[in-house]
Formats: structure tokens, sequence, C-alpha cells
């Protein structure tokens, strides 16, 4: 759905319902439509909603104007030898022998224990699956399906949605000395993080092991809901020890 959507100037309309029907015949269940709501704001913010009448139901409809399927256009094919030309120049390309699989390493902004964190793409046949510090992100929960051409469309869209899909960076531990003595024992990662630019400021964050690497859209902070429920309740916990 998502990856084969793209925006135009041309006035293209498509109605929520359409967009709908591609995520259903890929995960055979349908898309909760507030949900697409928000990935259409971040993906396509050039994009605008209407709620035009259904001739034949007379009901209002959710609609998406300046959009289009890719698929309407004439898609650009491109051999995946030669992905180096599509892709830009920060991204690492790792084939996997055999399948014809191959991982695109997109870097992010956050330097994590001095090392930068990338985003991994895997191109599989006919499928793209993401991964962000070894954990696969379950592309059907966050609204995106994750079917994959080899066209240059196709994988621009790719590289976009993987650029937006924000990252948990854990929680802000400010008394750093405290918990140093006990996260080993807590199921709790403790990292040193700065940005890209700016690696001489950085900050400890403490992330659950079970930390869902990749935040909701439109979530307003940088902490994934387990990082922020369990590594807060776990923080506290430890504070009320020490007193
Ligand atoms: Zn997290």
């Amino acid at each position: 759905m998502t990856a084969s959507l793209k925006e135009t100037t041309t006035g293209g309309i498509i109605r929520a319902a359409e967009i709908s029907e591609r995520y259903k015949s890929v995960y055979k269940l349908s898309i909760d439509l507030a949900l697409l709501g928000r990935l259409m704001r971040i993906l396509f913010p050039n994009s605008s909603i209407s709620h035009p009448r259904n001739k034949l139901t007379g009901k209002q409809e959710t609609a998406y104007a300046n959009v289009e399927f890719q698929d309407q256009a004439v898609p650009t094919k491109f051999e995946r030898e030669n992905i180096i030309l599509y892709i830009p120049p920060t991204c690492h390309i790792q084939y996997h022998d055999m399948q014809n699989w191959l991982t695109l390493s997109i870097p992010t902004e956050f330097i994590i224990d001095r090392n930068v964190l990338f985003k991994k793409v895997t191109l599989k046949l006919s499928t793209w699956h993401l991964s962000i510090r070894g954990k696969d992100i379950v592309l059907k929960e966050i609204g995106l399906d994750n079917s994959f051409y080899d066209t240059v469309e196709c994988l621009e869209s790719i590289l976009k949605i993987a650029g937006k899909i924000r990252v948990c960076t854990g929680v802000t531990i400010k008394d750093v000395d405290i918990l140093n003595v006990d996260v080993r024992r807590k199921p709790v990662i403790l990292e040193l993080l700065a940005q890209s630019g700016d690696e001489n400021t950085s900050v400890t964050k403490l992330r659950h092991v079970r930390c869902e690497q990749a935040l909701k859209w439109g979530s307003t902070t940088q902490t994934c809901r387990t990082c922020q429920k369990k590594t807060l309740e776990i923080v506290q916990r430890f504070s009320t020890n020490m007193r």
C-alpha cells in the first residue's frame, strides 16, 4: 500500500477504501483508518484529506488528494547489481549470495557508544524487511505493507519510508553513578547517545531489552512504550531502594 503510493501534483484522488483494499490484499486484514490517516500525514505531507460523498451509497467517504498509485505511472525497472546508482552514497550495500537478496544499511542521526546506528532494509525477492539494532520491525503493525518490486520508484518510496521511521533512544538517565552499579543485573541496556555532528555532547540512556526499536507514527517522544513503561519502573524501583 504505502510503498505503492506516491505524491503527485496532478490532482489525483484516492479513496481511503482503495488504499485499505491494497493492504487487505497483502495481509488479509483491514488497516485501521486512524492509523492510515496518521501515516498519510507523515509520509505524504503534501496530500490533503477530503470527504466526498459516494455516488452509489450516498455516504461520505475519506479520500486523499495529491497522491496516486505508483503503478499508474510508468515504473522504471532496475537490476539489483546496479542498485548503487539509485541509493544515497551514505548507504552501505551487503549482498546475500545465493538468494539474490540484499541489505541496505541506512545511517541514522544517532551515534550509540561511538558507533553510528543504522536502519537495515533487506530486499528479498518480492518483499522488503526492516531491522533496527538486530530486531525485525513488524511492518504490518505499523500499517506498512511489505511488497517490493524492483523499480526505482518502489525503492525510492521504501528509502523514504524507512527514513521517516523514528528510532527509540530510550530513557535519559541523569543519576549515572548510582545506576551503573546495578544495571548489569537488570533487563536494561545502558547506552551513550550522541547526535551525529555533535559527537562530543552525549547523554546516558537506558533502554529495555525488549525495546520496540521503532516508534509509533506521530509519537511525541523519542522513547517506545516498552522503554517508557518498563525502564522507568526499574529506575523508580531502584531509586526507591537507594533511599
Ligand atoms: Zn525502546
